[in-house]
């Protein structure tokens, strides 16, 4: 087979995996879901019957309910639908976060959805998964973006906390991911004090510590003191930088942790004095070193910033094309 594969096609509301009647990771209600992971801009509810990871199953019943037909498939099972043989394997982005890989035929098709490659300790790391046609995301599908080695983002952060001992350091951080993953960095730095959380983190931390990352001791902000916040890290979703819950806190120093911020217009934007560059997704360098090491025969390109990558993928002598999908603007997850 040399053209692209015709059993799987792009519509702007998801990929459609004809022979199996499923779509991956769509933004409208369909009968078969296939869902990488958790973010909401991957996993919308209404779905009649949907496939994912245990974790991701987890996440989505915990965002939006029960799905009347769920099927759980966990990392490196395989399952058949109408002869196209299915299967998920970590793409290191949040917890339950898969690659999905599509076999049929002798073809084989794999969907990133949203990846990293460098360690996080709180997912599963990313899996290299031989394809021929591979089809990754591109939020930071640029050269200029680097994502500093997380550790120094890190040390900022303590080194913030240490020169304000009146204070304290608010980070914003997304629900799902982000925040589980600054605190177990944070772990994994030495930082053994409780990390107090807004009310709207809980949930997710506590489904993380379920699925056995640990995160310490973690304490609510609600009815705390504002003294015993002194010289405390405290997370909140970004959407709570600004807004009135943040004046209960003792002089706090905003942080926020995302990719994002190595766009200084950004984090002016957000009224953030600490922009920590902490992402779960695959910067320039990852993006263009995985679609080496994976050697697909053929790229497609979704979410982000498409020509810069078609451009190297053309320089490199790889057939590429950009999916126009819609509803991929990953602002805060980034
Ligand atoms: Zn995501
Ligand atoms: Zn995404």
């Amino acid at each position: 087979m040399n053209a692209s594969a015709h059993w799987i096609e792009p519509f702007p509301h998801g990929i459609y995996v004809r022979p199996a009647d499923a779509w991956i990771d769509p933004s409208r209600p369909v009968p078969r879901a296939l869902i990488t992971h958790g973010h909401a801009d991957h996993a919308r509810g209404g779905h009649e019957a949907v496939w994912a990871t245990p974790e991701t199953l987890d996440i989505i019943n915990l965002r939006y309910g029960r799905y009347a037909g769920k099927n759980a498939v966990g990392y490196g099972e395989a399952v058949d639908l109408n002869g196209v043989r299915l299967s998920f394997h970590p793409a290191g982005h949040v917890l339950g976060s898969a690659q999905i890989r599509l076999e049929y035929q002798g073809e084989t098709v794999v969907v990133t959805g949203d990846f990293k490659r460098r360690p996080d300790p709180s997912c599963a790391p990313f899996e290299l998964v031989p394809c021929d046609i591979f089809i990754t995301e591109a939020t930071f599908g640029l050269p200029v973006f680097r994502h500093p080695p997380t550790p120094e983002e890190i040390a900022k952060l303590l080194a913030m906390l240490a020169a304000h001992p009146q204070g304290c350091v608010l980070v914003g951080a997304y629900a799902l991911g982000k925040a589980q993953r600054v605190i177990a960095e944070l772990r994994d730095a030495g930082f053994d004090d409780p990390i107090y959380l807004h009310g709207a983190l809980e949930k997710m931390c506590a489904l993380y510590a379920d699925h056995g990352v640990d995160l310490g001791e973690l304490r609510p902000v609600a009815g705390t003191d504002k003294s015993e916040l002194m010289g405390r890290v405290i997370l909140a979703p970004p959407s709570a930088l600004a807004d009135r819950w943040s004046r209960r806190l003792p002089d706090p120093v905003t942080a926020m942790a995302s990719g994002w911020m190595r766009v200084r217009a950004r984090a002016r934007q957000r009224g953030v004095e600490l922009p920590l560059i902490i992402s779960d997704h695959a910067d320039w360098d990852e993006l263009t070193q995985t679609i080496r090491d994976v050697a697909p025969r053929e790229v497609w390109v979704t979410h982000g910033r498409e020509e810069a990558l078609l451009r190297w993928c053309e320089l490199h002598q790889i057939k590429a094309r950009a999916l126009a999908l819609v509803g991929r603007e990953d602002e805060d997850d980034a």
